[in-house]
């Protein structure tokens, strides 16, 4: 599974890449249980959305 960062929508390498899992409500059920959403955002900062493709990303992780 690729993960992508919530913040730079760019690939997370999870061998390479330093970065936050986060867990978001997504909705609750009448019985009260809460559905989660889980995304990853990196711990450095991210280039600007759509500013860098995934392969150019790559290359400055590596
Ligand atoms: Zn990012």
């Amino acid at each position: 599974m690729t993960l992508l960062c919530e913040r730079c929508y760019g690939p997370v390498d999870p061998t390479t890449d330093r970065y936050y899992r986060l867990a978001h409500i997504d909705h609750s059920d009448a019985a009260g249980n809460v559905a989660w959403r889980h995304a990853v955002v990196h711990v450095d900062a991210c280039p600007a959305a759509g500013s860098v493709t995934p392969a150019e990303q790559r290359g400055r992780a590596a």
